[in-house]
C-alpha cells in the first residue's frame, strides 16, 4: 500500500480531519484529502508519535515546532491551489507543511534557515516518496529570486512585517499568506497581487514561533523563541 494512503475510516488520522478540519469549516476537499493521506506520525520525534493526530503543535527540536492541524489546513486552504502552481513555502521546519503542499501543487521550493532540520524533512519526504519540492538552506525572507514568481507563497514563521521580497516575487494573481505581528499577537493574513497592486485581507489571529532574519522586515536573530501555539 502507499505511504500516501488516505486514512481508513475511524483511524486517528481520518477523525482529526473530520472532526478538527472539516467540523471546524475547512472545505477545500483537495486539502481535507491531502490531510488525510500525509501521515503526520512521520514527523515527529518517536517520543510523540502517540500524539501527532492531536490538534495542536509539537515540538520538533531546535527550539522549532510542528504546527497545529487546522492551522496547516487553514493557511493551505487559504492559498486557494488547483494543482498547477509553482509554491514558495518559508520555513521548511518538520516537512509536514510542505508534504501537504506537495500533494496540491505542480511545484514547491522550501527555504528553512536551521540546516538539520531541512535535511532531516528532505529524509522524510523522499521516504515518502514525495519528488516535487527542492530544498533551500537560508534566509526565507529573501525569497528564492531565481525561481520566481511564485503562484502562492506561504510563510510559516512570524514576520514583523510583509518581506519585500516575498511581495515582490508574488506572480500577478498570486496568494502570499503569512503570519504578521508582534510574538504572541500575530494576524494571518492573504495578500493578493491583482494589476500590481496587493490586496490585503487579516484571515485569523495565530501564534507562530519568529521569522528570523537579518533583513529589514524580520526579526533580529537573538530574539527569544518560544514553543509556539498556533493558535487562532
Ligand atoms: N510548517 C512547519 C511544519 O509543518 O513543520 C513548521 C514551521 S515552524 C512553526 C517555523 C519554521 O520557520 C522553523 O523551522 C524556523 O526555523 C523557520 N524559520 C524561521 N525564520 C526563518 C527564515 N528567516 N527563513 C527560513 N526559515 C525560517
Amino acid at each position: 500500500m502507499s505511504l500516501l494512503a488516505a486514512a481508513e475510516p475511524g483511524s486517528p488520522r481520518e477523525r482529526m480531519v473530520r472532526e478538527h478540519l472539516a467540523a471546524r469549516g475547512i472545505q477545500d476537499a483537495r486539502v481535507l484529502d491531502a490531510m488525510l493521506r500525509v501521515p503526520r506520525e512521520a514527523f515527529v520525534p518517536a517520543f510523540l508519535t502517540q500524539n501527532a493526530y492531536d490538534d495542536r503543535p509539537l515540538y520538533i527540536g531546535y527550539e522549532q515546532t510542528i504546527s497545529q492541524p487546522y492551522i496547516v489546513a487553514l493557511m493551505t486552504e487559504a492559498l486557494q491551489l488547483k494543482g498547477q502552481e509553482r509554491v514558495l513555502e518559508v520555513g521548511t521546519g518538520s516537512g509536514y507543511q510542505t508534504a501537504i503542499l506537495a500533494l496540491l501543487c505542480a511545484e514547491v521550493y522550501t527555504i528553512e534557515r536551521i540546516r538539520k532540520l531541512s535535511i532531516r524533512a528532505q529524509t522524510t519526504l523522499r521516504k515518502l516518496g514525495i519528488t516535487n519540492v527542492q530544498f533551500r538552506v537560508g534566509d526565507g525572507a529573501l525569497g528564492w529570486p531565481e525561481a520566481a514568481p511564485f503562484d502562492a507563497i506561504l510563510v510559516t514563521a512570524g514576520a514583523s512585517e510583509l518581506p519585500r521580497a516575498l511581495a515582490e516575487q508574488l506572480a500577478e494573481g498570486g496568494r502570499l499568506v503569512i503570519p504578521i505581528g508582534p510574538l504572541g499577537s500575530q494576524t494571518l493574513h492573504r495578500f493578493t497581487r491583482k494589476q500590481g497592486q496587493l490586496l490585503d485581507e487579516k484571515l485569523t489571529r495565530v501564534a507562530f514561533v519568529p521569522l528570523i532574519s537579518e533583513t529589514e522586515a524580520g526579526q533580529p536573530s537573538e530574539s527569544p523563541v518560544e514553543p509556539s501555539s498556533d493558535e487562532p
